[in-house]
């Protein structure tokens, strides 16, 4: 039996106004190589000057992951030419990074919890883009000089499941805390995923074998387990030695195999140095205090949703698992509909309505329309079936609530008296069974609501309906 040993590094884009060592903004969707400047080119002579927008962020994430802040942290040159990187080497945080030591708690599917521990945090520069246009590439350096966080785990993670719990976990609280935009499809949060296996009960780690930039987590999930697959295969056809070797290697989707990119390089291939270019960072006593103070996270929210509102572990982990969402909810609270049927209105009516990948910022409902709807409701001015009504008819028509009512005809009458005039009129035409009822056939009760309602065309409140013909044979 095998055991899968994973480890994640995270590469997410700071959502910075500048660059990490110069004033180009960060926004790389102009025109090619126009957000660039002698600092981010690289030309001889031209200094860096560390964005303090950056280590903010960093203590922000440190503190949401229980790190510590190195209140001095360094920065090293790691040699390496592509052609995107035009200094030909990044400049990283090797010996002391500003994180160290973090750690993150992950839900598993059967109710317990587990520690995935982060080993550190370190900030970096982003290289540049190639663009490959038939026999020709191109290099754009919008990109070059955008800062990342480079989050790295220790290598605590046992299944693809665990490596998509802590994902997701990881996005969210960049997301809650809005230090990243963290889209995978545009590359703003990068995992390269660390695996090896071992046999069970075997304390020591194996080879392990890194898979670059694979951009979703479906393809993460396919990526690990064709990987595992291959290292496992290896070991039983007794071929590991040769077969498995500390590497760099691709996810080919198509294919769904990986393959080799690269060897691995050995960290001396790196030629890592102390940057003579920058002074140390560093994190004031203010500066800490500042950014030390974070919004509450997912897991803090998820606890508060179930405890204020009596929502299930369940609908509090769906609805806080994105911050937009979870806002959405929170707007429908403040504009006053009842916290138990905005939660069905919002998980089971629109979110079923919405097709996936729809956000609060392009559902055609938003949140005060849908408490709009959900007030309608706590207040009886519309049944719940009617409601469905009203919210098939917004999703196609821009509309008021309350015009859409109107004009469907699906108000409630609550009104007592006018369900009373029902009420006698159709005792009266029904003497014969109201005597039964009398005689003790309670069961015609239900024929009596069902009449009054047919009558008022499904627009009475049943609620009301029932009280008044109770009262009434009684
Ligand atoms: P490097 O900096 O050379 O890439 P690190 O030691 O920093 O190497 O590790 C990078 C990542 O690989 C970390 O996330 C770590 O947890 C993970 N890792 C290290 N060894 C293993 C292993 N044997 N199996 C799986 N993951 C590993
Ligand atoms: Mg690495
Ligand atoms: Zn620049």
């Amino acid at each position: 039996m095998f055991e899968v040993v994973i480890g994640l590094e995270v590469h997410t884009q700071l959502n910075t106004n500048t660059k990490l060592f110069c004033s180009c903004p960060t926004s790389f969707n102009h025109t090619q190589n126009t957000n660039t400047c002698p600092t981010c080119l690289a030309l001889p002579g031209a200094l860096p000057v560390l964005n303090k927008e950056v280590l903010h962020k960093s203590i922000m994430f440190g503190t949401a992951v229980d790190a510590t802040i190195n209140r001095d942290s360094y920065f090293d040159r790691k040699s390496y030419f592509y052609p995107d990187s035009p200094s030909s080497y990044q400049i990283t945080q090797l010996y002391t990074p500003v994180v160290e030591h973090g750690s993150l708690e992950i839900d598993l599917e059967d109710g317990s919890k587990k520690t995935i521990r982060i080993n550190r945090a370190h900030i970096e520069a982003d290289a540049g883009k190639n663009i490959h246009e038939g026999d020709i590439s191109k290099v754009d350096l919008n990109r070059a000089g955008t800062p990342l966080l480079e989050i790295v785990s220790e290598p605590d993670m046992r299944s693809s499941d665990e490596v998509i719990l802590y994902l997701k976990k990881l996005h969210s609280i960049v997301r809650y805390l809005d230090i990243s935009d963290a889209n995978m499809q545009e590359g703003s949060f990068r995992v390269d995923v660390n695996v090896s296996i071992r046999p069970k009960g075997d304390e020591k780690l194996y080879t392990r074998v890194e898979i670059k930039n694979i951009n979703s987590f479906k393809f993460i999930e396919k990526a690990i387990e064709v990987e595992v697959a291959r290292q496992i295969d290896a070991w039983e056809d007794g071929t590991y030695e040769e077969e498995i070797a500390q590497e760099t290697r691709l996810f080919d989707q198509v294919k769904q195999e990986t393959r080799s990119m690269r060897g691995k390089e050995e960290a001396a291939d790196y030629r890592y140095f102390p940057e003579p270019d920058l002074l140390k960072a560093v994190v004031s006593d203010e500066m800490f205090e500042k950014y030390s103070k974070i919004p509450e996270l997912p897991d803090e929210k998820r606890a508060r949703f179930v405890s204020e509102y009596n929502m299930s572990e369940y609908n509090a982990g769906v609805l806080t698992a994105s911050l937009e969402w979870a806002k959405y909810f929170e707007t429908m609270m403040a504009e006053g509909a009842s916290a138990k049927n905005a939660i069905t209105w919002l998980t089971v009516e629109l979110q079923g309505r919405l097709s996936g990948g729809i956000t609060p910022e392009t559902s055609p409902i938003s949140a005060q329309t849908l408490a709009t709807i959900v007030k309608a409701i706590d207040d009886k001015t519309i049944s719940g079936k009617a409601a469905k009504d009203v919210l098939d008819y917004r999703m196609e028509n821009e509309m008021e609530i309350d015009a859409i009512i109107e004009k469907l005809g699906l108000k409630q009458v609550s009104d007592t008296g006018a369900i009373e005039t029902m009420v006698d009129e159709i005792m009266a035409a029904n003497m014969d069974k109201v005597e039964q009822y009398r005689g003790g056939k309670e069961k015609l009760l239900g024929f009596f609501v069902g009449q009054v309602m047919k009558a008022s065309k499904g627009s009475a409140n049943p609620q009301v309906v029932n009280e008044i013909v109770t009262k009434k044979l009684a």
